[in-house]
């Protein structure tokens, strides 16, 4: 374990060495590679954090980065270009005419050396690069579910989850960082109680926004039988409730996206009956958790999961929110089918 305060000496060197190293315009990874150069035991990341306390102003965010879309064009061009033999600064006058963008030229020796591509970065691009996969479907059927998907000021994509059931949230945040290779974001818990996730990811809004468009989310959803159980599992967890007679209904405003559910649900021969609205638009409510009133902004439906299939509904289905998926099992139990 590394030592939780530093030691005076210590502390001194790295405050030292941070000063000459930031005059010379160095960053925290040099100036901890200095330090350990001259033996001194401190971690990089302890670098780091003493690095952006002392020079904040460093911490200013960088401009958005070039939409990956953009430098997928680029990349094709640049290398297109090369292989008409054209030099790298013939490429990136070329380029500018073009596109209006300069690119480095460090960056078009990257990609002409094959040593960095945009096709295959860390993060995923545009929906067309989205790869078919349980994890995607899952994510799918939680934003079209409770989470959300929003477009904020400067270039901002959100995608964002709140609810109460840890285990929920968690599995979504896990599912994200699989989709967008990246480490999963973290999990928060809020003042109300409940959880939240929360990601910037362009691609998953232009995916996901709402109302969500049925015919971009079905060939992912629909990609095979456990795409399908995971968006259906999702949605559930989100919008379905186990009553104490064990119905499993399904809510929600969407009467496409509900019926949508619905077909997915047949597909994998589990049968439900058809919506039928619960909530007429301008019904107040009164939010438990978050302690405030709400009116419904538009009617909301329901269906729910016939009788003679709530078993197979339990099999292929089933619910990753623990709360619903007992009660589900009591059911069952009480029932002598489990
Ligand atoms: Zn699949």
């Amino acid at each position: 374990m590394m030592q939780r305060k530093l030691l005076l000496e210590v502390k001194e060197k790295l405050l030292e060495t941070l000063r000459t190293g930031v005059a010379k315009g160095y960053g925290y990874d040099k100036i901890w590679r200095m330090l350990k150069e001259n033996g001194v035991e401190v971690s990089r990341s302890t670098v780091r954090k003493y690095y952006y306390k002392i020079f904040r102003e460093r911490l200013k965010k960088r401009g958005p980065y070039l939409q990956r879309e953009l430098r997928i064009k680029l990349y094709d061009e640049v290398r297109r270009l090369r292989k008409r033999g054209l030099s790298y600064s013939m490429i990136i006058d070329e380029v500018y005419k073009s596109h209006g963008v300069r690119l480095k030229k460090s960056v078009i020796s990257y990609w002409c050396r094959d040593i960095h591509s945009p096709y295959n970065g860390c993060r995923v691009s545009s929906v067309e690069f989205l790869e078919p996969s349980p994890e995607l479907s899952q994510v799918i059927g939680v934003v079209a579910g409770d989470g959300s998907a929003t477009k904020k000021k400067g270039y901002k994509y959100d995608i964002k989850l709140d609810a109460k059931d840890r285990e929920f949230v968690e599995e979504f945040a896990k599912c994200l960082g699989k989709v967008l290779k990246r480490h999963p974001p973290k999990v928060r818990k809020q003042k109300t109680g409940e959880f939240r996730v929360e990601v910037r990811a362009k691609v998953l809004y232009e995916l996901l926004k709402k109302p969500i468009d049925i015919n971009r989310i079905a060939p992912f959803v629909e990609h095979c039988e456990e795409c399908m159980r995971r968006f259906a599992r999702s949605f559930f967890d989100s919008e379905g409730y186990v009553d104490k007679y064990g119905r499993i209904y399904c809510y929600n405003s969407d009467l496409q996206l509900l019926q949508y559910v619905r077909k997915i649900l047949n597909i994998l021969g589990i049968r439900t009956t058809e919506p039928k609205i619960c909530t007429k638009k301008g019904t107040a409510f009164f939010n438990r958790i978050r302690g405030n009133t709400y009116t419904a902004k538009k009617d909301v439906y329901y269906i729910r999961v016939i009788t003679s299939d709530i078993l197979r509904f339990y099999r292929l289905v089933g619910f990753t929110v623990q709360r619903k998926q007992k009660r589900l099992e009591e059911y069952l139990r009480k029932r002598g089918l489990l």
